[in-house]
């Protein structure tokens, strides 16, 4: 016999609680992107022009920000790149893009914040690595710099530790330490140390020159899934700021985007992370806005926002020979994701739509009473006809060549319908 379920079964752990943190606000006019607290996981993307490229680089942060990146960060590495920081956001502003930039700094960053008045203005945050704002005394100072900018400004800022670029100094003298030990530690484990010290003792050092702790973001980034959830772990156990969550150099195509999932889904699961960036490496051709498409994709899937309707397809089988049902999930993933801009604005709540297109008739009903919309389509020896379920009931049966542009209308109509000005809000 099936014993009843209990309080302490798999269920009870569904929707774990988000890990509590302060709450930083990165503003540009009237944009306010809240970062921690209660608010969302936030979808940041970087730039990969030449910031010297004003109109390239302007034209790739709006692509970004259109395809739900809510903060964009910039390359900000030399003089005639902090010079035209500033003439990028204007560029945005005449868009009508009101996304807040991010700069992205090693090595000069103290210079050109100090040197270029108008780009650290024109910066929402900036992005400062403490492996990389320089080496022994002129660290201190020079790190110190860049806060009374930020401070200056009244700028957050993202203490975002790279193991590509981790303190030496500190590394060195951690491992010198562990050495010394009756028995030492695994090495990789003195240098998740050395990460998580670099990024809590540079965010103690900024409140010590006079930051909000609300101010101040962190980073630990490394490139293997094992080490960035150990890291990240340790690194939310010992602090409330705020953290940035990514993979770094995650890699090309499905193997990056495999890593990056991965990763990212263990720590959100755990409640683990406050903006997320998912570093993938562009296939030849490929659009820069796929590590926000799949950004999205990952806090849709775990169900912590939604952002475009979803499409539940079947993977296909025996049963279904013929293409017929991929393509028709395809067209209609696709013209979900191009309605998408038009829709938010006149469909609020759109984008927790649920449409099925199922293959056969095995799960296809099934599957397709579950969703807002779905269609089952024939499989192989079944009747030419596709039925449409609509909120759990069969409503249309749809047949001939063109289902896709009738099952496409139907999607639009119960859209308008559901999401409306004048429909009628459920529940
Ligand atoms: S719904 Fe039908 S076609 Fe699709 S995977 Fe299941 S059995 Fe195969």
């Amino acid at each position: 016999m099936t014993p009843p379920l209990s309080s302490s079964d798999a269920g009870a752990e569904l929707d774990p609680p988000r890990r509590r943190t302060r709450q930083a606000l990165v503003c540009w006019g009237e944009r306010r992107v809240s970062v921690g607290g209660d608010a969302p996981v936030r979808v940041q993307s970087m730039t990969n022009t030449d910031t010297v490229d004003v109109v390239g680089t302007a034209i790739q942060v709006k692509e970004l920000a259109q395809a739900g990146s809510e903060l964009v960060r910039l390359t900000v590495n030399t003089d005639e790149a902090a010079a035209a920081v500033p003439r990028i956001r204007e560029q945005l502003d005449r868009m009508g893009i009101d996304v807040p930039l991010i700069g992205d700094f090693h090595y000069n960053g103290h210079l050109l914040l100090t040197r270029h008045p108008a780009c650290a203005e024109a910066l929402s945050k900036y992005r400062i690595n403490p492996g990389n704002v320089g080496k022994g005394d002129k660290k201190d100072r020079q790190f110190g710099q860049m806060i009374e900018v930020a401070l200056r400004w009244q700028r957050p800022v993202r203490i975002g530790v790279n193991w590509g670029s981790l303190d030496q100094e500190l590394l060195a003298s951690l491992m010198d330490a562990n050495a010394a030990l009756a028995q030492p530690r695994d090495a990789r484990l003195v240098m998740h140390e050395a990460l998580i010290r670099s990024a809590t003792d540079s965010a103690r050092r900024a409140e010590e020159l006079g930051m909000a702790p609300e101010q101040i973001l962190l980073s630990c980034k490394v490139s293997t899934v094992s080490d960035l959830v150990a890291v990240y772990r340790e690194l939310a156990r010992r602090c409330d700021y705020p953290l940035h969550l990514g993979l770094t150099e995650a890699g090309m195509g499905t193997r990056g985007i495999v890593a990056s999932t991965a990763a990212l889904a263990i720590l959100l699961q755990q409640g683990i992370g406050d903006t997320i960036r998912v570093s993938l490496t562009p296939q030849p051709g490929e659009a820069r806005t796929q590590e926000v498409v799949v950004a999205w994709e990952i806090l849709q899937a775990l169900g912590l926002r939604s952002f475009t309707p979803s499409v539940t397809a079947c993977p296909g089988c025996g049963r279904t020979t013929s293409t017929v049902f991929q393509e028709l999930a395809q067209q209609i993933d696709r013209h979900l994701r191009q309605r998408m801009p038009q829709w938010r604005v006149d469909y609020p709540g759109v984008e927790a739509l649920r449409v099925a297109v199922m293959g056969c008739i095995v799960n296809g009903p099934g599957e397709s009473r579950h969703a807002d919309i779905g269609i089952s389509l024939p499989g192989t020896g079944e009747q030419p006809a596709a039925p449409v379920f609509i909120d759990g009931e069969k409503r249309h049966t749809l047949r001939g060549e063109d289902i896709a542009a009738q099952f496409t209308a139907l999607v639009e109509d119960y859209i308008g319908k559901r999401w409306g000005s004048g429909s009628v809000p459920r529940g």
